[in-house]
């Protein structure tokens, strides 16, 4: 259990704080974010993450990761710097250029803080390979940070210069292989979206800069969304662009997030890496790879958007910072003097210990339990537990608030939390 005073979370009021100036504020997200104290701008498209946001990220990488293993996926680490040679190699220091971070160290030799890693993990298989056919299909992937100088960073979380990505990478030894498990990753993707209770859209998309023969978007409707869908409103069917294409009715046009990327790369970076496998009864041969993203700080930015009012902050409720706060009686009250601190804490602990040491004691007593209930509100806990006037009856009964609910539900903490 955490006393909410000692948690980190330096609360602003924007058009006050001479360091965030009100028109860089371009969406909810970004301000709900900033003005709940749960990240901080540091310089352009750069932000620190402070304690509570943190702790959501932390539980969607667990839920990434737990979804992942369904595939046999395995997490590696790969460095953030990536030689520029590998991807001289492969074409794309030139093709992507500008977005590209470059440095050097004092031989003279360029690296890229890299935005993506199919050069370097291409890397690893031909230095560890090549590899056998049994070995095949292999899954690896990461949870970093990705360094991209984006010509407009916005939207704060949404568009940063650095931000965290899940990166998978496939390896194949052909290509119905590749498709196999491009089909168990787009189940993976969407059982993840369900969890979090979040529609996001697949489309096909151009492959790109990235290249490959198939290549999928996963877009999430949210109006901050620099990206669109067309969505049919008699048969639902979504689409990229134009009328419907089952029923020729005109489309709602709605903006979307682009929170993921799959693709089958095919041999575009294995072949001039010379990343190998060995069939058989045949020669050695590029590997057939496949790669699926996602923008693990853009997501939650992103459900923000697509749950959030204007004032107050809803999260997917698994990830929420925490799960449940304690409000209790405000100081000098009848309720106050009745119960007295401990009792407080005591509902506190237990609650913390039904749900698993993911809540926190409002224990800013000097404030109305209005106020706090506002604020609480206002941060999104998924449960807020209010010790008002019924928990001076014997028994106790508390108040429980979920997801904004007005009209509390009364009972005892047990009941309550069945
Ligand atoms: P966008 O079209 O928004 O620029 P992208 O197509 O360049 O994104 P990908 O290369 O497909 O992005 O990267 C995989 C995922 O990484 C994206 O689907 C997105 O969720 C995330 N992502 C990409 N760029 C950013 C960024 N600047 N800030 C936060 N997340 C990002
Ligand atoms: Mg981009
Ligand atoms: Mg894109
Ligand atoms: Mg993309």
């Amino acid at each position: 259990m955490r006393y909410l005073t000692q948690i980190f979370q330096p609360v602003i009021t924007i058009p006050k704080n001479a360091k965030i100036k009100n028109t860089e504020i371009t969406c909810k997200s970004q301000k709900l974010l900033l003005e709940c104290g749960l990240i901080r701008p540091t310089t352009s498209g750069f932000f620190t993450i402070l304690p509570l946001a943190r702790r959501a990220l932390d539980k969607l990488e667990l839920l990434v990761n737990s979804c992942l293993e369904r595939v046999q996926a395995q997490r590696i680490s790969l460095p953030c710097l990536t030689s520029a040679n590998l991807w001289e190699k492969t074409g794309r220091l030139d093709s992507v250029g500008s977005e590209l971070f470059t440095i050097e160290d004092r031989h003279d030799k360029k690296y890229l803080l890299a935005p993506t890693h199919e050069e370097a993990v291409a890397d690893l298989m031909a230095d560890v390979g090549p590899l056998s056919h049994k070995q095949l299909p292999l899954l690896l992937y990461q949870i970093t940070n990705k360094y991209r100088d984006e010509l407009r960073p916005k939207h704060g979380l949404l568009r940063g210069r650095e931000f965290s990505m899940m990166d998978l990478y496939g390896f194949h030894s052909n290509i119905q292989c590749a498709h196999n498990t491009y089909s168990q990753v787009t189940e993976v993707y969407r059982r993840l979206f369900d969890v979090l209770g979040l529609p996001v859209h697949r489309l096909v998309a151009p492959t790109g800069e990235m290249g490959g023969s198939l290549s999928h978007e996963w877009q999430l409707p949210a109006q901050a969304g620099e990206d669109s869908i067309n969505i049919c409103p008699s048969c639902s069917h979504v689409q990229r662009n134009g009328g419907c294409e089952k029923c020729a009715s005109e489309t709602d046009v709605v903006q979307t997030v682009e929170v993921g990327h799959t693709f089958i790369l095919g041999t575009k970076y294995s072949e001039p890496l010379q990343a190998k496998c060995i069939h058989p009864d045949s020669n050695p041969s590029p590997l057939i790879m496949s790669c699926y993203g996602i923008g693990i700080t853009r997501l939650l930015a992103a459900s923000l958007e697509a749950l959030s009012s204007e004032s107050q902050i809803r999260w997917p409720k698994c990830i929420a910072p925490f799960a449940a706060i304690v409000i209790g009686p405000k100081e000098g009250s009848k309720e106050w003097s009745k119960h007295g601190l401990n009792h407080i804490e005591g509902v506190a602990r237990k609650l913390d210990g039904i749900l698993d040491g993911d809540v926190v004691l409002d224990d800013r007593h000097t404030l109305t339990i209005g106020k706090r209930l506002f604020l609480a509100d206002r941060m999104g806990y998924p449960h807020i537990i209010v010790c008002g006037r019924n928990s001076s009856e014997t028994p106790p009964r508390y108040e429980l608030y979920t997801n904004g609910r007005r009209e509390p539900i009364l009972g005892d903490i047990n009941e309550l939390m069945d």
